[in-house]
């Protein structure tokens, strides 16, 4: 049996654990979430802000319980703040203050990206001027450092 790891319970967690359970059901899946809402649908969140979704918490794809009986066990506000390779471990802390280490025999990292303030090349304003490391448009601005 393969114990799967996988940080992060966003769009691509959430598939990259299903799938996996549909190729091997035997598959033991984790998924260490920083925050507590997996599978959160954050395309929906202008529709929550425009009013036409009233509650918030309604926009989950998919409820913990139904990514629970699919086999996926969630460690829900709990961050990974280390890999050690040669061990096979993650490292993490819960949100109260818990540390602990997770063994794998396969890690998904799927935490996502964050926006960086490096300024690209001939930006004028401060929307021009922000890019974001892996996103595709600006992927040109962010393989330059010096950029
Ligand atoms: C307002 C808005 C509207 C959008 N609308 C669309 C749309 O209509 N269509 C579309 O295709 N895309 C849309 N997107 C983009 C889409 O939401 C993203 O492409 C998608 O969420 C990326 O998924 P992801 O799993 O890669 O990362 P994320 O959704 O960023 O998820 C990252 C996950 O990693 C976890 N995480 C991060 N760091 C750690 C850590 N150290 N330890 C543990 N867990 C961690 C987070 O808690 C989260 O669960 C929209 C985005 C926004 C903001």
């Amino acid at each position: 049996m393969t114990r799967l790891v996988i940080i992060g319970g966003s769009d691509a967690g959430i598939t990259a654990g299903l799938r996996a359970r549909q190729l091997d059901p035997t598959t033991e899946v984790h998924l260490v979430v920083a925050d507590d809402y997996p599978n959160f649908s954050i395309c929906g969140i202008p529709y929550y802000v425009s009013g036409e979704v009233p509650d918030w918490h309604s926009m989950a794809h998919r409820s913990k319980n139904d990514l629970e009986r699919a086999g996926l066990r969630l460690h829900l506000e709990e961050r990974a703040i280390g890999i050690d390779v040669d061990a096979r471990t993650v490292s993490t802390v819960s949100a109260a203050g818990e540390a602990r280490a997770i063994g794998y025999d396969r890690l998904i990292i799927a935490t996502g990206q964050c926006p960086t303030s490096r300024r690209s090349p001939g930006s004028t304003n401060s929307v021009q001027a922000t890019g974001c490391i892996c996103s595709t448009p600006w992927r040109h601005v962010c393989s330059d450092p010096d950029a």
